[in-house]
């Protein structure tokens, strides 16, 4: 076994033993440790302060019970959580998540990629997420707001604008960061900006819906431009059918490119003229209207729709999965680098299995992790926290000149942390994990053993 294997079975046994069930979160720190303890070696502050150590220990973890009753009179009852994971340089931040598959497991994984993720975008937040095992589909207005507001009633005392502020994930849009909001106005008897993601008549931030997938987007031009490429005729394929790959859709068109396929629960559409004007326009009247299905656009413009299939078998030049994580599997990897698709970048957090990563890493395959990628996303909720705080509202020219910007400083960030010169490339997925670790770490020796 190799002194750098050694070490990463060394860190990752302990780990192992205590929280063998929670198959994701070890996913998420065995991704970091590999490229951040070699670091360590050499830089034996961290080691001896156990940082690393110490990062994978949530501060804090609340998990307490939802109970609701729903429109037929029935007693329900859901779990809520929230992972405090570091406040080393800000309050906790980070979304909450409604989905059936949310668990603790599920809860640590994102709140450990939203510490480094927070970090790389330079702005004070540190890393939280939570969320419910609710799933919001097929549940009435009012089912909603009894669920949000029973979940308030408990998480109320733990977050505060200067404590911990939730955002939205999945299943977690405008409404139901409204009914939440609401609540915790109403218990706490103040008016502060304790959410992001809230209505713009009520301290919200423009862009912020659409602000991960721009993001991910302003990355992908920075990846390219870094190799003397353009997205200019570029064809893409998204997964996903939220706020995320529609924001994408929107700002590849936008540059020139062309998202040629996207996919919904039920499948994917193929459209090879690309997903432009009005076509993005009938996607958003889809989405808001609840319905989930893609076929309905394959239906209305008659393109290609393939059941219960993903997109990356497609010859594109872009891959961009935006939906869950472990959604691009090995065989997914394996078809992208026959098919030579130039790029893969994760939009979603962690979409890609550690299997399926080690494939692609091996390969001519650009790939860019979606804790760099996605960071826009919680960065613009931090201009709406900045833009609550200085009680302003910013124009989206505003708001969107900082996203770009950020954007384009975690891309150098990356390069500064990942640029292997025996191979002539970033390893973007290095250059994230380093660079938003050194920042963390940092504010931890600082703060001292807490
Ligand atoms: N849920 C988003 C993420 O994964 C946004 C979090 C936020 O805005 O706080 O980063």
């Amino acid at each position: 076994m190799s002194k750098h294997k050694a070490e990463l079975e060394a860190f990752m046994s302990p780990l192992r033993e205590k929280y063998g069930n929670e198959k994701e979160f070890l996913q998420a720190v065995e991704e970091v440790a590999e490229t951040v303890l070699p670091f360590i070696e050499k830089n034996p502050k961290y080691k001896k302060a156990k940082i690393l150590e110490r990062m994978a220990v949530p501060e804090r973890a609340i998990i307490f019970r939802i109970p609701w009753i729903d429109d037929k009179g029935e007693y329900q009852i859901n779990t809520g959580y929230r992972v405090q994971m570091n406040s080393a340089i800000g309050p906790y931040k980070g979304g909450m998540r409604f989905h059936p598959s949310v668990n603790l497991s599920v809860m640590k994984f994102l709140a450990f990629e939203q510490t480094l993720k927070n970090s790389l975008t330079s702005l004070p937040m540190g890393g939280g997420k939570g969320g419910s095992d609710f799933d919001p589909r097929g549940k009435s207005d009012n089912e909603i707001m009894r669920f949000c507001q029973s979940l308030m009633t408990e998480l109320f005392r733990h977050i505060g604008a200067n404590t911990d502020v939730p955002a939205g994930d999945i299943g977690v849009g405008a409404r139901e960061v409204g009914y939440m909001y609401g609540q915790y106005k109403r218990l706490a008897n103040e008016f502060t900006g304790v959410f992001t993601g809230k209505g713009i008549n009520w301290g919200g931030s423009l862009i912020r819906p659409e602000a991960t997938g721009f993001g991910a987007v302003y990355f992908t031009q920075e990846i390219l431009k870094n190799v003397g490429d353009t997205i200019k005729g570029k064809t893409v394929a998204v997964s996903g059918f939220g706020n995320v790959a529609w924001g994408v859709v929107k700002k590849v068109a936008e540059l020139g490119g062309k998202v040629v396929a996207m996919s919904g629960p039920d499948g994917f559409i193929y459209d090879k003229n690309g997903i432009t004007g009005d076509k993005i326009d009938y996607l958003i009247e889809m989405r808001s209207s609840g319905r989930d299905k893609v076929k309905d656009y394959a239906d209305k413009y008659g393109v290609e729709f393939h059941a219960g299939k993903k997109p990356w078998g497609l010859k594109v030049d872009i891959a961009m999965p935006c939906a869950t994580q472990n959604e691009f599997d090995v065989e997914d990897a394996k078809a992208v680098i026959k098919n030579k698709v130039h790029y893969l970048i994760e939009v979603a957090n962690m979409p890609t299995t550690l299997e399926a990563y080690k494939l692609i890493k091996d390969s001519e395959v650009i790939f860019a992790p979606g804790k760099a990628v996605n960071a826009g996303g919680v960065a613009t909720s931090g201009l709406e926290m900045t833009q609550n705080s200085i009680r302003l509202s910013w124009s989206a020219k505003e708001v969107d000149e900082h996203l770009h910007k950020i954007m384009i400083e975690i891309h150098k960030s990356c390069i500064k942390y990942g640029y292997d010169k025996k191979a002539g490339r970033v390893d973007y997925v290095k250059g994230a994990n380093l660079a938003g670790f050194v920042k963390v770490a940092d504010a931890m020796i600082d703060q001292g053993l807490v």
